[in-house]
């Protein structure tokens, strides 16, 4: 079966990450740039682990070299979205691969993205927001530059600030002084935890950071009474299986925690993550759950509506989105 035209919403998406690889080889073409070593023979992004695929991933985004680039790079990933039903998309957007952390360049980046979205919106009907994301392993002094561009530039399509990149380097509260300054300009919060370190980690980024998100947190489930306070404290888990299993978290979909997680009441979200590097799309990812744990309509429906509930967006276009859920039934 397929579930491709049910209506979808997705909260962890990486822009770069979800870049189809024909889009970036054109691209390293145009520059000149020989990056032929991180494609395969079939033309897919290839790495052998976490930490390789982070540096796969760097040297795909070495070809994005101007806000126009930007604009193309939305639009191609937006219509692989709108392909597979989804309708509401928050990507993640990084100052330091942007207009490396420069105010005004961060501006540019911003319009011709923010312009690609408006554009994707009237063709297609999906709906873009931006989660500023500095890169852990950058450090806690590149993530300050980043929350001060997240800060000048919130509004109607920078709505949340996050965290990403390697999660064994640096600790939560080294990222302090960014998830303040984010969250005083109104930001929401998430940050990614529980992928790469356990449950511990989870705890500690909770108590530092208070997201109302934690992007992944699947190994909460090392931990049944974390589970039990996730699911208490209603945090919200950007859960991307297809991911996970690709980077060998899980060895298949079955042994995936998101079945026990959800059962146990925590609030879960699935989304895609870096898509073409995991082989993926929202609507393999709704196959392969609806295959391994039988959920049906009524599960699809809740895990859209706990994503409609978290997501960082205005009023406005959460109704909006409401009533394209409810039309859709
Ligand atoms: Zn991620």
């Amino acid at each position: 079966m397929s579930l491709k035209s049910h209506p979808k919403l997705e909260l962890h998406l990486h822009l770069e990450g979800a870049a189809p690889p024909a889009f970036i080889r054109g691209l390293s073409q145009e520059r000149k740039v020989d990056i032929s070593g991180i494609f395969d023979e079939r033309g897919h992004y290839t790495y052998r682990d976490f930490w390789h695929f982070l540096k796969v991933y760097e040297a795909a985004t070495s070809v994005l070299q101007s806000p126009m680039d930007y604009h193309r790079l939305t639009l191609a990933v937006l219509e692989e979205c709108a392909a597979s039903g989804v309708i509401y998309a928050e990507t993640f957007l990084s100052p330091d691969f942007c207009g490396g952390r420069d105010l005004v360049a961060w501006r540019d980046y911003l319009a011709a993205i923010e312009d690609a979205a408006a554009q994707a919106e009237a063709e297609l009907g999906i709906t873009l927001r931006a989660i500023v994301t500095p890169i852990r392993h950058f450090g806690p002094d590149k993530a300050k530059e980043a929350a001060r561009c997240a800060a000048e530039t919130a509004g109607r399509f920078v709505t949340g600030f996050g965290i990403a990149g390697d999660e064994k380097v640096c600790e939560p509260e080294d990222f302090l002084w960014a998830f303040d300054c984010a969250r005083e300009a109104g930001l929401g919060i998430t940050a990614h935890a529980g992928e790469w370190r356990g449950p511990e980690h989870i705890r500690a980024t909770l108590k530092a950071l208070n997201p109302t998100r934690i992007g992944h947190g699947v190994r909460a489930i090392e931990d049944l009474a974390l589970v039990d306070e996730l699911a208490e404290r209603g945090t919200v888990l950007e859960v991307c299986p297809g991911s996970n299993i690709a980077l060998g978290l899980y060895p298949d979909w079955r042994s995936h925690p998101i079945g026990q997680l959800y059962d146990r009441g925590v609030k879960v979200t699935v989304s895609t993550d870096d898509p073409p590097f995991f082989h993926t799309t929202m609507a393999r990812e709704w196959d392969r759950l609806h295959d391994a744990f039988e959920w049906d309509d009524g599960v699809f429906a809740t895990l859209n509506r706990t994503a409609l509930e978290a997501a960082f967006c205005d009023a406005d276009t959460r109704q909006a989105l409401a009533k394209k859920l409810e039309t859709a039934q």
